[in-house]
């Protein structure tokens, strides 16, 4: 059995649609397919509620929008005979959509758990369409067996809750082909909940994980990975092969291939993720496995850049031990859901510098002066100073660790010769990553500078 996913745009139009129903189709064992929202659906549904809650009237235009363009699309894909059995479940989840936005209107308030009901809307929709077009496919509900629990406000998986609810409903029913919504949970009180923006990858990777799949294949609009940004550098190429911590790095450093969390739970099953192109199905895309046969031989696999990442230096005077706060300050941050990149140490002036994204300065800044509070006001810690917005450049290979030293000192000579001056340079947790921090203004130089180098090294 495998796992397929299509994203927005692979489900977004009648000829997108075509073609997810000729690979599916064309596939002669059972298969999970999960599919994402029609493209920019969820994004639509948001700014609806807000116009909603703001009283603009006009998110009424904005509903019908929403509600022709599903009619366009079952009348588009679904076979005829078909299409009034689907209505009669669409139209009243549709119906349910407008009675939601005009609660919204009327209250002019949108809370968090409302937001997350209007957006169920996109998937929920989507998933029963699809189930009808493709031939022999059965629907399932990923709210019956995909659960989540809050934490730092952020919806995470519960996993003891949907585990063996899970293989429960998956081994309960003979399929050929499942249809799930992607992205759409629920929490233990029954509420609508999701898996973040982006979410439905990671549907499909806890499904793959969940019932042994033997391949997850993310069926997206780009060819695979690649070695970098191709609009900011047109020479980037698809990378046919990477390592599940290799392409865990590309992700968390600003490769927008895939949603981050969705490799880890395959990664642990050893199950092989392949990056598909919905609009190219002939092209081999990239593999991502840790089997023998998938090791490459470069050095580096891809660079990436993130932006809005702030550089946050924390000082204290001559004679205090900094390791002992430096240490603190990391689990306190992480307990806080904050992410941390390039701890780095300036052992000459007594301070150290990490690295935080824009979403997440705030927060940091906060737990950090509210604990250190008596160190600050001692003076023990002589300052907590936050940077403007800056750009994290990584480089992103397994073998970087075997010519750690060799390509420290090629970057830094690198940036040296370029006037580039790294804000905080580190190596990466996993070792397969090595990053820095630059002026916006300096990321696509230090990118192509990069990119040159490892098309020579
Ligand atoms: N529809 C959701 C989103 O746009 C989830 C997904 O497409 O993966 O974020
Ligand atoms: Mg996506």
């Amino acid at each position: 059995m495998k796992v397929l996913k299509f994203g927005g745009t692979s489900v977004g139009t009648v000829e997108s649609l075509a073609n997810v129903k000729a690979i599916v189709e064309g596939i002669d064992e059972p298969v999970i397919v999960v599919v994402s929202a029609l493209g920019g659906l969820t994004d639509k549904l948001i700014a609806t509620a807000n116009m909603a809650a703001a009283a603009d009237d006009t998110y009424k235009e904005e509903y019908e929008r929403i509600v022709t363009r599903h009619n366009d699309i079952i009348s588009g894909v679904v076979p005829q005979h078909l299409q009034g059995e689907v209505h009669t479940i669409v139209d009243p989840l549709l119906k349910e959509l407008g009675d939601v936005y005009l609660g919204i209107s009327l209250l002019q308030d949108l809370s968090p758990r409302t937001l997350d009901r209007v957006v169920s809307f996109g998937e929920r929709l989507s998933s029963v369409i699809i189930s009808r077009m493709i031939e022999g496919a059965i629907h399932f509900n990923s709210p019956d067996f995909i659960y989540t629990d809050s934490r730092h406000g952020r919806h995470v998986l519960d996993d003891e809750e949907s585990l063996p609810r899970i293989k429960e409903v998956f081994t309960s029913t003979t399929f050929t082909r499942a249809i799930v919504p992607g992205f759409i949970a629920r929490d233990r009180k029954g509420r609508f909940t999701n898996l973040g923006r982006g979410g439905s990858d990671y549907t499909a990777a806890i499904l793959a994980a969940a019932l042994d799949a033997h391949t997850l294949e993310i069926w997206t609009d780009v060819d695979g990975f690649m070695t970098a940004d191709p609009r900011i550098l047109p020479d980037a190429h698809v990378i046919d092969r990477l390592s599940f911590v290799e392409a865990m790095e590309l992700c968390n450093f600003g490769a927008k291939v895939i949603y981050p969390p969705t490799i880890y739970p395959v990664f642990h099953k050893g199950i092989p993720i392949y990056i598909k192109n919905t609009f190219r199905p002939w092209v081999p895309g990239t593999c991502i496995s840790d089997a023998e046969g998938n090791r490459q031989h470069r050095h580096m696999s891809g660079v990436t850049s993130l932006k809005d990442i702030h550089v946050v230096t924390v000082s204290a005077v001559k004679g205090t031990e900094l390791a002992a706060h430096r240490g603190r300050m990391v689990n306190l941050l992480s307990r806080n859901g904050v992410t941390i990149y390039n701890l780095v140490n300036d052992s000459a002036i007594n301070s150290f510098r990490f690295a935080v994204r824009g979403a997440d300065v705030d927060r940091a800044l906060d737990t950090l002066n509210n604990e250190y509070a008596p160190e600050l006001q001692t003076g023990e810690i002589s300052g907590i100073e936050v940077s403007d917005s800056l750009t994290m450049i990584a480089i992103v290979g397994d073998n970087l660790q075997q010519s750690a030293e060799e390509m420290w000192r090629r970057v830094n000579a690198m940036l040296a010769d370029n006037a580039i001056v790294p804000h905080a340079l580190s190596e990466g947790s996993s070792a397969t990553t090595l990053s820095f921090v630059v002026e916006k203004a300096q990321e696509h130089q230090a990118l192509r500078l990069l990119h040159d180098m490892y098309l020579k090294f």
